[in-house]
């Protein structure tokens, strides 16, 4: 039954949770998601979070009960080979292990508009692991849309590539700038078949090596999907 009211938040204890943190016995995690709401910003025209809520406790209804729709481009979130090629794999049906292991977290902070093989310096000197994060921005933009920012040059999609990566990422909504007609950044993902993360936050993540965890749902017909990307400790 349909009730246009919302429920009560839920109980102090059920939502503080520390982004970074050390328990006994498990290793360091960075939160790398923005937080996911509907003021979340989109691409413009893109489907920001909406949620309706179909049912909520009360007499009527021993559950709240909710629909959200958006676009999977909110948030962190992995695009599929679908977003950018009609003939392309959705995002559940890719193979997971491109989004779970090592991985490099680059610094190129203010690089401008697009990063250059220089920007990454001797962080990409020798051995690289199969996954690349690369922080452009002092502090994500978690809260509102910013049409000027960092994206990758093709060409250092290229050189990843050919160095053995298999995903890369970056903490703005693209890897091709905001007014980009052709896309050729994400056309390199296309041909060098390699997966993407966009949106992280990496305000707080030195410069390094980590386990990146960063699971795509098993949307089997979708373009993207959003992602809960983590950061472990090696
Ligand atoms: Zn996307």
């Amino acid at each position: 039954m349909a009730r246009p009211n919302t429920p009560a938040p839920p109980e102090k204890d059920d939502t503080v949770r520390p982004s970074r943190g050390k328990f006994r016995g498990m290793t360091t995690l960075w939160d790398i998601s923005p937080a996911v709401h509907p003021g979340s910003p989109v691409f413009p025209g893109d489907t920001p979070l909406r949620q309706h809520w179909d049912a909520t406790i009360g007499p009527d209804s021993a559950v709240n009960l909710s629909t959200l729709t958006f676009s999977p481009h909110i948030g962190a979130h992995a695009d599929a080979p679908l977003h950018f090629d009609p003939q392309g794999a959705a995002i559940g049906t890719l193979a997971l292990e491109p989004y779970l292991g090592l991985c490099r977290v680059i610094h190129a902070i203010d690089c401008g508009p697009l990063i250059e093989w220089a920007h990454l310096g001797a962080a990409v000197q020798g051995a690289l692991p199969a996954r690349v994060l690369v922080r452009t921005r002092r502090k994500a933009a978690v809260d509102h849309w910013d049409s000027r920012f960092s994206a990758f040059a093709p060409r250092t999609l290229e050189y990843l590539a050919d160095l053995g990566v298999r995903l890369v990422g970056i903490d703005t909504p693209s890897v091709d700038p905001a007014d980009s007609p052709d896309l050729p950044s994400h056309q390199v993902l296309r041909q060098r078949h390699l997966r993407v993360l966009e949106n992280l936050v990496l305000d707080e993540v030195p410069a390094g090596d980590y386990e990146l965890i960063a699971l795509p749902l098993k949307l089997t017909t979708a373009d993207a999907s959003p992602v809960r990307a983590v950061l472990r400790a090696l």
